[in-house]
């Protein structure tokens, strides 16, 4: 039994949360999310990381959060600093013998925790999978041996089992009886609201209500078929969203999907659904292997590609401008809603590259702000997927627009929907 600090980041739920469940194992229990001020202030592409529409919906799944833990006797203190800094404080103030937290997959997270670690050698730190759907250990691969093509980490990847989800805890240790760090409350921070209605709503309470309507019905059942679609909610799960800030367990969504089969029947559809998972998987674990070279413009490849950074041209993408309305239309879409289909997506990034030329990693940027289910190694991975400087064997993906237009936009309902014919 000890003192422990769980520091909550992409894992805002109590459902299958093992970390959780190994941090309640404690004689005291301090849990903490910080709100880091770095992410409201402009990259060096120009746009902050996070935007109003992921950060409405991060408040929305906060808020949740204070509810849930309140049940069970807890309290969330939510901190408007720099992770380091804040916990430092809070671990020396209340004597804390142990950090736990979600194992981090991105490089400002990473170096978060080795600067915990090298400011106190004494304190334990623990990363727990809570993220995906295998465990570091059960991955078969070393850490610097992932296959170099997702096909042939998934030929592998779909035999291994993954571990059973946990419920909910019942109770959780109390909060140490000193803390002294003042909470910041939700109510505090500026109301920044997306400008439409949205069908995406934060939390663990709003994901599990998702995941019973999306399989009480037919709709798994033709997932591949309309998969694909550049616009309508039904037409894919729409559950990045509460996956990537951990509303959501991937491994209780492939439970889901096992139990839907075995009721209804697995179809190729069903099928697909846990091979997206895969791919989601694979980015993330690459991402360990990759580190910084995630964000390289050369990335993993032999030469650099040739685009350069004109700012008129991207800014034109940005503000879907562009002499293209299908990219016009998926970009209003993607501003307006801090959602676009993964059809939309490859389009309009294939569009930055080829036809307007420009550097990969300013849209890579832009999405990290915009989109609400943001997670930094698929939306970089697959950056660079189609800019050809990643998991890639066949050296980049151009989509011609005018194709594209034909096949999922022929009567312009798309491009009249969003505002760009
Ligand atoms: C340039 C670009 C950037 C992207 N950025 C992100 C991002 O930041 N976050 C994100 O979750 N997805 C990203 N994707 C992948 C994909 O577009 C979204 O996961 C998907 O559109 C989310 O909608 P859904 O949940 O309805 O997906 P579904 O089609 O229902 O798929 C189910 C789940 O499988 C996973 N998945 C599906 N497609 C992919 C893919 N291509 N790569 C990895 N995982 C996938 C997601 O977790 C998704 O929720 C990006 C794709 C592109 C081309």
């Amino acid at each position: 039994m000890s003192r422990t600090l769980y520091w909550f980041t992409h894992d805002l739920r109590l459902d299958d949360n093992p970390a959780l469940h190994q941090a309640a194992n404690s004689e005291s229990l301090l849990l903490v999310y910080c709100v880091n001020p770095d992410w409201f202030a402009p990259s060096r592409y120009g746009s902050p990381s996070l935007g109003a529409h992921r950060w409405r919906f991060l408040q929305q799944a906060l808020a949740d959060l204070e509810t849930s833990l309140d049940k069970v006797g807890q309290h969330l203190l939510i901190l408007n600093d720099r992770p380091r800094i804040a916990l430092t404080e809070l671990v020396s103030k209340n004597a804390i013998q142990r950090l736990i937290c979600s194992r981090q997959f991105g490089m400002d997270e990473k170096s978060e925790l080795r600067g915990l670690s090298m400011q106190m050698p004494e304190l334990e730190i623990v990363e727990v999978d809570t993220y995906t759907l295998f465990n570091q250990q059960d991955i078969h691969f070393a850490d610097d041996e992932m296959p170099a093509t997702y096909s042939k980490f998934r030929r592998h990847a779909e035999k291994w089992s993954t571990t059973p989800a946990l419920p909910a805890p019942k109770n959780l240790p109390p909060p140490p009886k000193v803390v002294s760090k003042k909470g910041t409350t939700l109510s505090s921070f500026r109301a920044e609201h997306s400008t439409t209605e949205n069908l995406l709503t934060g939390g663990e309470a709003a994901a599990q209500t998702h995941l019973s309507q999306y399989f009480a019905g037919d709709l798994p059942l033709s997932y591949k078929v309309v998969r694909n679609e550049l616009d309508g909610f039904v037409n894919s799960s729409k559950m990045s969203s509460w996956l990537n800030m951990g509303c959501l367990s991937v491994r209780r969504l492939r439970i889901r999907i096992q139990g839907y089969e075995a009721e209804r029947g697995g179809n190729d559809s069903t099928y697909w659904l846990f091979i997206e998972l895969l791919w989601r998987e694979y980015f993330l674990w690459l991402a360990l292997q990759t580190k910084s070279k995630l964000f390289n413009f050369q990335g993993s490849a032999a030469q650099p590609p040739s685009t350069v950074y004109q700012r008129e041209k991207f800014e034109s993408w940005c503000q879907a401008d562009t002499p293209y309305p299908l990219v016009n239309a998926c970009m209003c879409q993607l501003n307006e809603t801090g959602y676009l289909s993964n059809r939309g997506r490859q389009i309009a990034a294939s569009c930055l590259v080829n036809e307007l030329g420009q550097d990969w990693r300013f849209g890579a940027a832009w999405f990290e702000n915009q989109l609400v289910d943001y997670n930094v190694a698929v939306n970089w991975g697959n950056w660079q997927y189609i800019a050809g400087v990643g998991a890639d064997p066949r050296g980049g993906r151009h989509f011609n627009l005018s194709k594209q237009t034909e096949l999922y936009d022929p009567l312009g309902q798309y491009r009249r929907r969003w505002g760009s014919v």
